[in-house]
């Protein structure tokens, strides 16, 4: 009989279980993807560009034989369904808070039909993992311990070739409302899809993963995998990735673990996307008005006076990209000095990134926040300038991001040097500081 395999965050071929279980049904597989007007109305203009360059991917992959539609799935999903005889729907998992709450939808929807998951974008899916007790885990080390032990299987032995294809041409065209994969104009600053995330990450291997330890702190490097776009699209299975790495490569794969555990965490508390994880935050003193929304801005924009800030927000704006670490410290600034909601710079983020993740996001906005699973201590707040000077110490990241300060021999600690055409900045670190210690203590 023959089976439709609906693909999601799991734009590939390669390392594919659902697509394998749709093909073992001894029948013709109808790939299609629903393009969820919801979904391309939230995600920021750079995870679409990503998005259709990776769909035009797949469907050469696939010789043409991919069925693009857009609508609501629980409406378009029974209709391909029925259109082709289908007895079963193959998906990979969806954990997040929406893709729950959509696959319930479309499984009620299709009624006697099944809706099949096989596997999942993780190394080891959301829930899997519990302490001994039932309860998940708050703390990151202790869940990295039980997930090293708990392991994952190799890679699925999947491949274009795996199933013989419905061609969307032989689908009832009134039925099946086939659509154009909308192009993609805009420069992106990785290439998208499937032979990027592998050729991509067998550069990083090759070149990059030995000294990943020594030098993925530092922004001005380019030490890191860039692999967080290709992660979210699902074009590379992390699995995939993981038998490239040994013990020795431990801190390549704390960072797959983080995000597991981000995963783990949203799956296991949803109201945790835009809400204070530690809800004993909710009371903490946040600023709003006008003074608040010009400071936002001036965060947003790049000109915050603070180079190390300025920086990663123009890296982010230019590229949809920031380094790990610049994103703890921007985090930190808006949160700590300028007082403002953790949320309005997690939705600037989501807006921005090509990688914007719901879990990494919001989970990395609230450890910097203070609020979130296994947080940063509320008083260790980070300061711009050291944080600049430590992790970029000759300013080369600075400079590349802050034209402003190409002529600045220190470009963390300014004086009469400081150019007039770069902002004064904002705030009072010291000062601020001590305003953010005051309100986190009033939560007692
Ligand atoms: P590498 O250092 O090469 O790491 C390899 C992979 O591990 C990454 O691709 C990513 O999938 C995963 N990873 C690395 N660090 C983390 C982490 N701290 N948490 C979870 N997973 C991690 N990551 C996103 O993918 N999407 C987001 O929207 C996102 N928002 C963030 C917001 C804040 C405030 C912070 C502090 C971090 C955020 N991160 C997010 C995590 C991290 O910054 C990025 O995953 C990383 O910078 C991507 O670059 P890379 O692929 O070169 O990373």
């Amino acid at each position: 009989m023959p089976t439709l395999l609906w693909f999601r965050r799991d734009l590939r071929c390669h390392d594919h279980p659902a697509l394998l279980e749709a093909a073992q049904r001894d029948g013709e597989v109808l790939a299609c993807y629903v393009l969820d007007p919801r979904l391309e109305a939230s995600s920021g203009a750079r995870r679409l560009q990503y998005l259709y360059r990776a769909l035009h991917e797949l469907s050469d992959n696939l010789d043409g034989n991919l069925l693009v539609t857009r609508g609501r799935p629980e409406q378009r999903i029974p209709v391909l369904a029925q259109a082709i005889g289908a007895t079963s729907v193959h998906i990979s998992q969806d954990y997040s808070p929406f893709g729950r709450y959509r696959d319930d939808t479309v499984q009620a929807a299709l009624g006697e039909i099944a809706l099949c998951a096989t596997g999942s974008g993780y190394l080891v899916s959301p829930g899997r993992i519990t302490k001994s007790d039932g309860t998940p885990y708050q703390v990151f080390t202790p869940f990295f311990r039980a997930w090293c032990r708990h392991g994952w299987r190799g890679p699925a032995d999947s491949g274009p070739h795996s199933a013989h294809w419905i061609n969307p041409a032989d689908t009832p065209p009134d039925i099946c409302d086939r659509i154009e994969i909308p192009s993609a104009t805009e420069n992106l600053m990785f290439k998208a899809g499937e032979h990027a995330a592998r050729s991509q990450w067998r550069e990083f291997v090759e070149q990059g993963l030995a000294d990943y330890p020594a030098r993925r702190d530092r922004p001005g490097l380019d030490a890191t995998s860039r692999m967080s776009a290709h992660l979210k699209f699902g074009t590379i299975h992390p699995r995939t990735m993981a038998v490239d790495l040994d013990s020795g490569d431990d801190a390549y794969l704390r960072e797959l673990a983080f995000r597991d555990f981000y995963a783990a965490a949203l799956y296991h508390w949803p109201d945790s996307a835009w809400q204070n994880w530690n809800r004993d935050f909710d009371a903490i003193e946040v600023d709003d008005g006008e003074a608040a929304l010009r400071a936002f801005e001036a965060w947003k924009d790049g000109r915050t006076g603070f180079p190390i800030v300025d920086a990663g927000m123009r890296q982010l704006a230019t590229t949809g990209f920031m380094h790990n670490r610049v994103r703890m410290i921007v985090a930190s600034f808006l949160v700590k000095d300028l007082h403002l909601p953790w949320q309005w710079g997690a939705r600037w983020f989501l807006d921005q990134l090509m990688d914007g993740d719901l879990a990494n996001n919001q989970h990395g906005w609230q450890w910097a926040a203070g609020c979130g699973t296994d947080a940063a201590p509320y008083f260790r707040v980070f300061n711009p300038e050291l944080q600049g000077a430590k992790f970029d110490p000759d300013g080369d990241y600075i400079r590349r991001w802050v034209p402003e300060l190409a002529d600045v021999v220190n470009v963390h600690k300014m004086g009469a040097d400081r150019p007039a055409s770069y902002p004064e900045p904002i705030a009072d670190h010291a000062e601020e500081r001590q305003e953010a210690l005051r309100r986190y203590r009033h939560l007692g």
